[in-house]
This record gives structure tokens, C-alpha cells and sequence, in this order.
């Protein structure tokens, strides 16, 4: 018979060690001797990971499902083993950043949003509560079944149990107290609790020390070793198969398949699925995060400890198929829950002393769980939810405070305890109706959910917040909606409908079966589907939205982590500067006197100042002060506190304005300037191609003076020396001569005019003039250039033409120069010029064709201007000044026309011009 007062001694006894283990491990780090620092005691911690799910609950899991049970050991394996650079990763990063949780790390990657912090916390404490509602469950079982020993109850109700009388309460307090005790005692810019390490370590040793004993006493004990316990399971198997012909008794279902993963109710999806969840979880769960990463002395440590830590889940596992085989033949009739077999066997072969031992590895590996989980989450409650929204007060709740230290380990301190009361009503209502497998994977499941925004956030730059946030919160909602809503249903709180016949009796929306997804059980299909949205927000938001620059920057930061942190952890991203005292009093408020001066003088030695000379901070200690706040209030409120007090944000408004304005209008006068001296450039470049084109004319114009000239002096100079000459050469040299010297007159005549046109001291003469007699005259005063190369003219000239008003003589000029162009570029004998003449209701139109060289289209806009001739590399230069049509385009622009040109190279041009018909009016400007 074990007295109650006994079992109350051993475990209030046990709690008092932790305590006392604790302590010890406080006092040695404070000392600067740690006890912890070493791998051993490292991989000790994560073995945190095993719970009383583990302890207890494997055995049931393995008798209602086989092997099915050691997936939850297998993933975490695998993890160690093959994902550890994802560990290494996020523990580096967490020690550059000093993130001190889960929801700090996702939240510092995204930008340091206050939002990603506080949905992660709410998360993982709507997934953690039932969890630790698992563990007070388990710890009051254990104490309620050996406290009947060496009866093996079998029936009891938590309803009937008062909470005065519940062990499991009493536990929660102190666990509540050790927690405060050794979670919060000062606040830590690292936030590592060394003694708390210590305690987990020793619980670990506890735990696994229990399982074996029971695991050994059973096998070699009762039985004769695994051949014989495996041998009598058989056999019993097979005799039970015989007698009663019913092969689905859980009994005999195990013994048929206890070596197949399809066991009852597993396929291999669900396999595989528990198999992530599980590897996910050993990284993503608050007690992981906190013992592997926060707690990590040694980024080294983790070399040994990924062998290290699957070793002791072997060991702590290789017991639990002969338990379970040994309590189905020790309990034949199946009234006791296969949860309980590692106690209840031990009992009921009257062993007080194991029994007693199992209780306690039980309640190690409860209490284990608990502390570091509630300070896991009391950390990302303070520092992720609280905290940004008390930042954000009005000033004066807050100001007058001169050290918020003591408020920081307050708020914590609600946490735990509020966390603990959740965790034990969860269990007095809910809890009691589940197994103690399906609260931890549900669990697991929930904490999926951070894999996407976690993984993504340290191997792609590219996650922005948008993503991170939606992906949370749609993978958040299904499994609100597939397992949480249902669990409701099962507690008595829903109707059972919601679940038989989905909501309105939709069958797709069946949150089992969503979308008529069948064959996966009921976590499967929840992971299945959560993860789905999850990703799919996550990238996809990703994609389309667009990061800000501090996205960028912690992006950088945490995916390229290796690349940044080289030196000695800094990193050089900050670009303000701070009063000095102002950022003393900061770090004073939050960290205390003791730990600001402390950090302040370290950070002195190392760079080799003297605080007495320095009255600014410089960028660097700025970013190292905003990382000793961020290990106390979380990145995002510490970003918020620090640019505060930092130089460039206390700028006025009407300060940023200003230089604003200076910077606008210096860039608007460079741009100016910048216009004006392109302006120049053109205008120089135009005035040295005039004054090129202008050499050209008068080369052009004397070389065009002199041909006519030398024939009137030679010819003139024939006629001098022989009075005697023939009437008929007389004549002719005559002819030539007049020829020539009108030439001359009409090139100096076009030289003038140009002169004239261009100084506008033309003297326009306007009368009413009918446009057929100015082509008339153009063509008689041009007939002789036409017969001599003996070209054809056509006319089309049959319209009546409505008269214009206009310089009659200049028109013809326009005419002569049009005709006298197209007999130029044509050839000799086989030329034809076409004139066309047209009206219509306001103007008329005059088309001189050729049947010429042409005019390529580079060239057709060029002509028009001054001194510009086509230069043909095979025929040389044209003969002529260039000038013909520029004075040609003046003379039509002054009477309101259009003249252009439409020709195709080697078949002829067409030049046009247009004249409104009446143009009084026009003229009259
Ligand atoms: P010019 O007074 O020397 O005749 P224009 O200004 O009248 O000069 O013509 C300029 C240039 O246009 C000519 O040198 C010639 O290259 C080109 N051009 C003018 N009319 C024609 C035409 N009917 N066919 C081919 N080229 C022409």
C-alpha cells in the first residue's frame, strides 16, 4: 500500500530537486561556470521534445496502430540527421538578430512587422494550450492510478475530482512558480536560462531512466526477453483468431501487422504526412525553438547533438513494442486504457518501487514540457503581443515610468501563469474526451504552419510580409476548420451534424472529407490541406506583392546570414546616429542600470573607447543597442523604440520639408542647366553646318559665275582679235554670249532674291492673277532649255481654274525653277515632263512630273532647305546653287501654300504645290 502522503512527498520531493538543480545551474552561470555548456547537456534539453505523449502515450499508439507510432521519432531523426544546416541556419541567425522566439524570428525576417508577431504568438498559443492540457492530464492520471495501488482502477472522472483535490493543479502552481522562478529571473538581452537548461537536462535523464526500467522489468522480467514476449504475443494472437474467428479485435489486428505501416487506420499518406509534421515540429515547436536555439551556449554543440539526440529516441523508444505486447496479455479484456500500460503493468505485478520510479519519469517528462514551453510562450506574448501594443500608448501612460524592466518580467509573469490556468481548463473541459495522441498532433499540425514562412524566410529572398501573413492565416483557418471546430464537436459543444453532414448539410465542406478528400485520417487530411493554402498564399502573395525597403534589407540579412554575420556579428545596416544619453536611458528603462552598463562597458572594451569622450553613437552601437533591446522586447518593438531616439527621425516636419525643397530645386536647376547646355550644343552644331554649307554656296556660286563668264570673255575676246569673222560664227558667238550673261543675271538675280527672302525685304507685288497663264509663261521663258535637251512636256491643264490673288512674277519663278529642275535631272531626248494642273473647292494644285534620276527619301526632305544639292557619288555634284527651292518653298509659304515632292529613285519625281484659292483674306495679315 503506497500512502498518499508518500506519493505527495516524491513529488512535491521531485519538484523540490528541479528546483534545487535549477538553482545550482544559475549560480554557476552567474559565476561565468556553466554547467551546460557542452554538447551532452544540449542534446539532454532537446530531448524536451519527449513528452508524456511520448512517455505514456506511445504504447497506446503502437497497441491501436503498430508501428504507426514511430513516425513522431523517425521525422525528428531525420531532421538531426540530414536537415541540420536549416538548425545551424536558424540558430545563427537568431544569434546575430538576438531573436528570442518563434514568432520574434518570423517577425524580425518579415520586415520586424508587429503583425507577423502577433499572429505567429496567437497561433502557437491556441496550438500549445491543449498541448500542455495534455500534460496536466497525464501527470493527474499517473498520480490518481498509482495512488490506488495496488488497485488498478479503472473508472474515474476528472468531473468528480474537485480541483481542490487534483494533484494536477497543485503541479500547475508550482510548475508556474519554477517557471517565473528560473524563466524570469532578470531580463536577459540573450534571454538564455541556464539553470532552466540544467533542470531539462536532468529531466530528460529522468525520463528515459523510467522507460527502461519499466521497458527492462517487462521484457526480462516478467517475460524472458523479446523472442519470448514476441513469441507469446503470437501465440495468443493465433488462439484468440481461433476461438472467437474475429479478426479485428485491436489485439489481434496488432499481432497480425505489428511490423506493417499499414496498420489499423494508417496508410502510407498518413505516414508520410506524420513523418513532415514531426520533422517540422522538432524545429518549429516554442520548446524546440527555445532549447535549441535560444538556449544554444554553442553553435557547435549542435555537431554532436544531431547524433546525439536521435540516439536517446531509440533508446527511449526500443521499449515500448514489448509494453504494449506485455500490457494486451496482461489485460486481456482491454478495460484498461493502453495510455496507462507503462504504470499499470509494474502495479499490477505489486512492484511499488517501479511504479513509483515510472510516476515520476512520467511527471519529468510532463513538467519538462511545461516550463519551457509556457516560457517559450510567455516570451512571445510579452514581447510580440503585449509589448507593441503598450508601445504604442499615448506617452504619459508610459513616460513617467522610469525603468520598464520590472514591467517587462511582470507581464511575463501574468503570462506564465495565465498560460498554465488556460492549460489546466483546456484540460478540465476539453482535454478529458481525448487521447493523449490526438491533442499532440494536433499540435504538430499547427505548427506546421510556420514551416512556409519560416523556411522561405532564410532560403528565399523573395517571401515578403503580404505572403508570409496570408499564408499564416489561410493554413491557420483550415485547421481551425478541419480539426479544431470537430474537436468541439467531440467535447459536446457542436453539433455532431457539422461533422456527419458538413456545415448545411454540404457534403464538400465535410471537415474530414473537404472537397470529397478521402482516404487520409483526420490529421492527414487537415495537414494536407492547410499546408496547401499555406504555400499557396505564401508564394503567391509573394509574387504580387511588392516588399518595402526594410523587407528587402532583413531579407538579405537572414537568407545570405552566413555572408553577413563574419564579423563578430555585426552588421552594418543602421545608418542613424544617436545622442549617447539618449540611448542609455533607453537601455536603462528596459535592461536596468546594472545590465546596460554591463553590456555598454563590453562593447567599450572591445572597440577600445572611452565612454568619458563619446557623446554621440555611431551607427555601429546604435545597431548593437537596438539588438540588446530586441533580446528583451522582441525586434519589431525595439526597431519601434530605438528610432525614437535616433538623430535622423527627430527631424520636424517643416525641417524634412525644407531639405526637401533645397534638394528639389537644385535638381530642377542642374536640369536646366543640363537643358540649356544641350541647347548650345545643337545651336553650335547648326551654325558650323550653315557656316560648312555656306562655304560650299560660295564655292558653289563662283564656280557657277565663272563657267558662264570664261565663255563670255573667251567668245568676246574671239570677236576682239578677228574683226573679220564670218556673219554666222558672229551671230552665234553672240548668241552664246547673251545666253550666258542672262545666265549670269538670272544666278545673281536667284541670289538677290534669296538675300532679299531671307532679310524679308522682298517687295511682294499682290494682284489677281490666273494660275494656267503663269504655267504658260513659265514654259515659254524655259521652251529653249526644253528643245535643246529635246524633251517632251505634257499638259493637263483643261480645268477652269477659279482665280488667286498673288506675286504673279514670283509664281512664275516658283513655275520656271519647278520646270527648269525637271529638265535638269532628265535625260536628254528621252525626258518627259507631265504638268498637271487641278482644282478643287479652295485650292488649286500644280503637279511639275519628271521622268528623271529622283530623289531618295532621305534626300526629299532636305532639298527644301538652303544650299542643300543631292550629292550623287557616281554623277558628282549638280549643277546649280542649291538655293532654287528654298526660294521656291518661301515664295508659296508667304501665299498660305504647300509645296512638296513624291519621287521614287530612278523612275522620277513629282514636285507639287498647292495655292488657296481665295486668298484675300489670307493675305491680309
Ligand atoms: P538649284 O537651284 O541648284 O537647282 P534646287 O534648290 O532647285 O537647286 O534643288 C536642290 C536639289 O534638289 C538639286 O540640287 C537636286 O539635287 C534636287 N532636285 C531638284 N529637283 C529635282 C528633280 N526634278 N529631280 C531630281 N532631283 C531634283
Amino acid at each position: 500500500m503506497l500512502e498518499t502522503g508518500v506519493i505527495l512527498f516524491v513529488s512535491f520531493g521531485y519538484m523540490g530537486l528541479l528546483f534545487a538543480i535549477a538553482h545550482y545551474g544559475d549560480k554557476r552561470a552567474d559565476a561565468g561556470r556553466s554547467i551546460i555548456s557542452n554538447p551532452y547537456i544540449y542534446a539532454l534539453s532537446l530531448a524536451v521534445y519527449c513528452t508524456a505523449w511520448t512517455f505514456y502515450g506511445s504504447v497506446g499508439l503502437a497497441v491501436r496502430s503498430g508501428l504507426g507510432f514511430l513516425t513522431i521519432y523517425i521525422g525528428p531523426t531525420l531532421m538531426a540527421l540530414l536537415g541540420w544546416m536549416v538548425w545551424q541556419k536558424i540558430i545563427r541567425i537568431s544569434k546575430v538578430h538576438r531573436i528570442t522566439s518563434i514568432a520574434d524570428f518570423i517577425a524580425s525576417r518579415y520586415g520586424k512587422s508587429t503583425t507577423l508577431g502577433g499572429i505567429v504568438t496567437i497561433i502557437a498559443v491556441i496550438g500549445i494550450i491543449p498541448y500542455i492540457a495534455l500534460q496536466l492530464k497525464a501527470i493527474s492520471t499517473g498520480f490518481f492510478l498509482i495512488n490506488q495501488y495496488p488497485e488498478i482502477s479503472v473508472s474515474f472522472h476528472y468531473s468528480e475530482i474537485p480541483i481542490i483535490g487534483d494533484t494536477a493543479f497543485y503541479i500547475a502552481l508550482l510548475l508556474a512558480i519554477f517557471a517565473i522562478l528560473f524563466g524570469t529571473r532578470h531580463l536577459d538581452a540573450a534571454e538564455r536560462h541556464e539553470g532552466l537548461v540544467a533542470a531539462i537536462a536532468f529531466e530528460s535523464i529522468v525520463k528515459l531512466a523510467a522507460t527502461l526500467t519499466v521497458g527492462i522489468f517487462v521484457t526480462y522480467v516478467i517475460h524472458n526477453g523479446f523472442g519470448d514476449l514476441f513469441q507469446k504475443a503470437a501465440e495468443y494472437a493465433d488462439a484468440k483468431n481461433a476461438l472467437s474467428g474475429d479478426s479485428g479485435s485491436v489485439s489481434s489486428v496488432i499481432f497480425d501487422k505489428y511490423l506493417l505501416i499499414k496498420g489499423q487506420g494508417n496508410s502510407y499518406t498518413d505516414w508520410s504526412i506524420y513523418l513532415l509534421i514531426s520533422m517540422l515540429a522538432i524545429i518549429f515547436l516554442p520548446r524546440q525553438f527555445q532549447v535549441a536555439v535560444v538556449e544554444n551556449v554553442n553553435e557547435e554543440h549542435l555537431n554532436k547533438a544531431i547524433w546525439l539526440f536521435p540516439l536517446y529516441l531509440l533508446a527511449i523508444n526500443i521499449f515500448v513494442l514489448p509494453v504494449a505486447f506485455s500490457g494486451v496479455l496482461r489485460f486481456p479484456d482491454g478495460s484498461i486504457d493502453a495510455d496507462t500500460f507503462v504504470l499499470t503493468l509494474p502495479m499490477a505485478e505489486r512492484q511499488q518501487l517501479i511504479a513509483l520510479f515510472v510516476y515520476l519519469g512520467g511527471m519529468s517528462a510532463a513538467t519538462g514540457m511545461v516550463i519551457v514551453e509556457t516560457i517559450a510562450l510567455s516570451t512571445m506574448i510579452c514581447n510580440d503581443l503585449v509589448m507593441p501594443v503598450l508601445l504604442r500608448l499615448p506617452i504619459e501612460t508610459l513616460g513617467l515610468r522610469q525603468d520598464y524592466s520590472g514591467l517587462l518580467l511582470t507581464i511575463r509573469r501574468c503570462s506564465i501563469v495565465l498560460v498554465l490556468l488556460l492549460g489546466y481548463a483546456y484540460f478540465r473541459t476539453i482535454g478529458e474526451f481525448y487521447a493523449l495522441v490526438s491533442i499532440g498532433l494536433m499540435s504538430f499540425a499547427l505548427v506546421a504552419q510556420f514551416a512556409p514562412a519560416m523556411l522561405g524566410g532564410i532560403f528565399w529572398k523573395g517571401g515578403t510580409r503580404s505572403g508570409a501573413i496570408c499564408g499564416l492565416i489561410a493554413g491557420f483557418s483550415v485547421w481551425v476548420y478541419t480539426l479544431f471546430l470537430p474537436s468541439l464537436v467531440q467535447a459536446g459543444i457542436l453539433s455532431q451534424d457539422f461533422v456527419n453532414r458538413g456545415p448545411f448539410s454540404i457534403e464538400l465542406l465535410k471537415p474530414f472529407q473537404l472537397f470529397g478528400l478521402q482516404h487520409f485520417n483526420r490529421i492527414s487530411h487537415s495537414v494536407f490541406w492547410s499546408m496547401l493554402v499555406n504555400i499557396g498564399f505564401y508564394i503567391g502573395v509573394s509574387i504580387f506583392s511588392r516588399p518595402r525597403a526594410i523587407d528587402h534589407t532583413q531579407a538579405a540579412l537572414f537568407v545570405d546570414v552566413f555572408r553577413y554575420s563574419g564579423v563578430a556579428g555585426e552588421s552594418h545596416f543602421w545608418r542613424g546616429t544617436a545622442h549617447l544619453p539618449d540611448l542609455k536611458s533607453l537601455l536603462n528603462r528596459f535592461l536596468g542600470k546594472r545590465r546596460t552598463d554591463a553590456a555598454l562597458s563590453d562593447y567599450a572594451d572591445k572597440r577600445k573607447l572611452s565612454w568619458n569622450y563619446l557623446v554621440t553613437a555611431d551607427a555601429d552601437l546604435v545597431s548593437y543597442a537596438e539588438r540588446l533591446l530586441a533580446g528583451a522586447i522582441g525586434s519589431a518593438s525595439a526597431r519601434v523604440m530605438v528610432a525614437s531616439v535616433v538623430k535622423e527621425e527627430s527631424l520636424g516636419i517643416e525641417e524634412v520639408l525644407n531639405i526637401l525643397d533645397e534638394t528639389r530645386q537644385v535638381i530642377a536647376y542642374s536640369r536646366e542647366l543640363e537643358k540649356a547646355t544641350a541647347e548650345l550644343q545643337e545651336a553650335n552644331q547648326r551654325l558650323q553646318d550653315l557656316d560648312r554649307l555656306k562655304d560650299e554656296f560660295i564655292s558653289t556660286v563662283t564656280h557657277e559665275l565663272r563657267t558662264p563668264l570664261t565663255s563670255v570673255r573667251s567668245l568676246a575676246e574671239i570677236l576682239h582679235t578677228n574683226p573679220s569673222i564670218d556673219g554666222n560664227q558672229h551671230k552665234s558667238f553672240t548668241g552664246i554670249i547673251i545666253k550666258e550673261s542672262e545666265r549670269l543675271t538670272r544666278l545673281i538675280n536667284q541670289v538677290l532674291d534669296y538675300e532679299k527672302i531671307e532679310s524679308a525685304q522682298m517687295d511682294w507685288v499682290i494682284t489677281s492673277a490666273d494660275i494656267k497663264e503663269i504655267i504658260q509663261d513659265a514654259i515659254a521663258s524655259t521652251r529653249q532649255l526644253v528643245e535643246d535637251k529635246n524633251i517632251t512636256i505634257d499638259y493637263e491643264l483643261n480645268d477652269h481654274p477659279p482665280p488667286i490673288s498673288g506675286d504673279r512674277d514670283r509664281l512664275v519663278q516658283v513655275m520656271v525653277n519647278l520646270i527648269s529642275n525637271a529638265v535638269k535631272f532628265c535625260d536628254a531626248d528621252r525626258g518627259k515632263i507631265t504638268i498637271r494642273l487641278t482644282t478643287s473647292d479652295n485650292q488649286v494644285q500644280v503637279d511639275v512630273q519628271d521622268n528623271g534620276i529622283g530623289i531618295n527619301a532621305e534626300d526629299q526632305s532636305k532639298i527644301f532647305e538652303k544650299f542643300q544639292q543631292v550629292k550623287d557619288p557616281a554623277r558628282g555634284r549638280p549643277y546649280g546653287t542649291g538655293i532654287g527651292l528654298t526660294i521656291s518653298k518661301r515664295i508659296i509659304d508667304f501665299h498660305h501654300g504647300r509645296i512638296w515632292v513624291n519621287s521614287t529613285p530612278g523612275k522620277g519625281s513629282t514636285f507639287s504645290f498647292s495655292l488657296p484659292a481665295t486668298l484675300e483674306a489670307a493675305l491680309s495679315h
